[in-house]
């Protein structure tokens, strides 16, 4: 695609937008954009830049297992809810690719991850004019005039090469998730987070077969390592460990999924707290600690064939905790409690993979100086308005808006994909309403307290 050129030269350039990040969420905002541009050249179009720090674009990566589907529709792709006539969708994509018609006769709406995560790729280098890979915002401060802050000035450093600054008025968070391990275990070349778990798979290849694994968690990673490292190494035994007596299936059923509908967050966004808790509580058991049910099935199946050939391998090590992992001779040494009759044991193995899931990552970390505008409620967390943007505790024309990392505010579908296409629709209608270059120039957004 011809890119669209910038309305203005680099030397004087302020960008109107600039996303710190380039996952899927900023990757639907880009689209978003390109597309506002392409129908409204000159003038009218946004010039926006996104920084992300991987050196190209990636997904999830280390958890692309070949067999491995998506657990949301395809129709949720990175435009189609907000605009299904777009030339990005994951339609556009198959129809590109030549599959679109085998995908049709495959009757289903969930792709391959692998598949989706080309769909992606695919998408994101048609937005490659938008892009800088390989660059790390290091600092973000606030830009003053007559005491309100109009833009924001963001370092951004990339290897080998002296730190530039980039000024935006409007900044779009959107940095993912990080990974999570119980408290005090350290990752290592045996003790692994499932986010990585491809990776390290590789390089087992150099040594020796291993002769068993232990996965922590009962969530979709750790049913799917779980299923691919007992499909892959046929000699080794595979011990799932988790604290539930059993996998338990996620509710995707119609009406409760509709709790990722777009109308759910405006519901969410309203209700008091403590009807915010009980949807999250209500719910949880569509996202978190769950697995696909046919994966718990093929399990199962697995598990249950083993003991009729009387050869276990997949051992379902159930009502236990972890109490501590340590490294042994050429191996790890995990010691498990039962959570039922407190009994210790001590299980040697190869590798250990902690499928302990994610938290999203604090905004706050990467917004610098920029951090003390910030308005923030119970527990720290930050304070965010409908249209995601921060709410700020002075006077400002600049905005700073936030994708992900508002679970607390815009609900359980926040993380997802399942609401990233109307998202970025609405942080580009809120950037143009609130932009001083399309509006009369007198509109501030007031100083709040939490
Ligand atoms: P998750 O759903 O948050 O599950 C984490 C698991 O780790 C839970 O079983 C949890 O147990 C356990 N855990 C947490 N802390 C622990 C600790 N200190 N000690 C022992 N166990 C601990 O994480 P996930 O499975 O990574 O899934 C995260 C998201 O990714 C979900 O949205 C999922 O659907 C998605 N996902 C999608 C795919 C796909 O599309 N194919 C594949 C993988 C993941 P408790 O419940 O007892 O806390």
């Amino acid at each position: 695609m011809a890119p669209v050129i910038p309305r203005k030269a680099p030397a004087e350039c302020v960008h109107d937008v600039l996303g710190i990040g380039f996952g899927p969420s900023n990757l639907a905002l880009a689209i978003a954009i390109d597309e506002h541009n392409r129908s409204r050249p000159g003038d009218a179009a946004l010039d926006a830049v996104f920084i992300e720090k991987q050196s190209r674009f990636g997904w999830h990566r280390g958890m692309l297992i070949d067999d491995a589907t998506m657990q949301v529709s395809f129709l949720k792709d990175l435009v189609t809810m907000r605009d299904p006539t777009s030339a990005h969708s994951f339609v556009a994509y198959l129809h590109d690719r030549g599959r679109l018609v085998d995908f049709m006769n495959h009757k289903t709406l969930f792709p391959l991850r692998i598949e989706f995560h080309d769909y992606l790729e695919w998408s994101a280098g048609r937005m490659s004019h938008l892009v800088e890979y390989g660059g790390e915002v290091v600092d973000v401060q606030p830009v003053r005039e007559d005491e309100v802050v109009w833009a924001f000035d963001v370092t951004v450093r990339e290897p080998g090469r002296e730190p530039i600054v980039r000024r935006a008025r409007n900044l779009v968070v959107a940095i993912g998730l990080e990974l999570r391990m119980p408290p005090g275990i350290e990752r290592s070349a045996r003790i692994w987070h499932s986010r990585d778990f491809l990776r390290h798979v590789e390089e087992l290849a150099d040594g020796p077969r291993p002769g068993r694994f232990v996965v922590i968690g009962a969530g979709q990673s750790a049913a799917e390592v779980t299923g691919y490292l007992h499909r892959e190494f046929p000699e080794a035994e595979v011990c799932a460990v988790f604290s539930r007596y059993g996998y338990s299936p996620a509710d995707d059923s119609p009406f409760a999924n509709r709790i990722f509908d777009p109308e759910a967050v405006d519901l969410y966004y309203d209700a008091p707290p403590a009807a915010k808790r009980m949807l999250l509580d209500y719910h949880r058991n569509t996202n978190y600690s769950v697995v696909d049910t046919e994966l718990i099935e093929e399990l199962y199946r697995r598990s249950y064939q083993e003991k009729v050939t009387g050869r276990e391998r997949l051992r379902i090590l159930h009502t236990c905790k972890v109490l501590g992992v340590r490294h042994g001779d050429g191996a790890v040494l995990t010691t498990l409690e039962s959570l039922a009759t407190g009994e210790r044991s001590e299980l040697e193995s190869d590798a250990v993979i902690f499928a302990t899931g994610y938290r999203p990552v604090c905004p706050l970390g990467v917004l610098g100086q920029a951090r003390s505008l910030c308005a923030t409620g119970d527990g720290g967390m930050v304070c965010i308005r409908r249209d995601y943007r921060i709410a700020t505790t002075c006077a400002t024309r600049a905005a700073i808006y936030l994708q992900g990392a508002t679970e607390h505010t815009h609900g359980i579908g926040s993380t997802l994909l399942s609401n990233t296409a109307v998202r970025a629709g609405e942080i580009l209608d809120s950037v143009l309403r609130h932009d001083p270059q399309r509006s009369d120039g007198s509109l501030v957004y007031a100083g709040e307290q939490a």
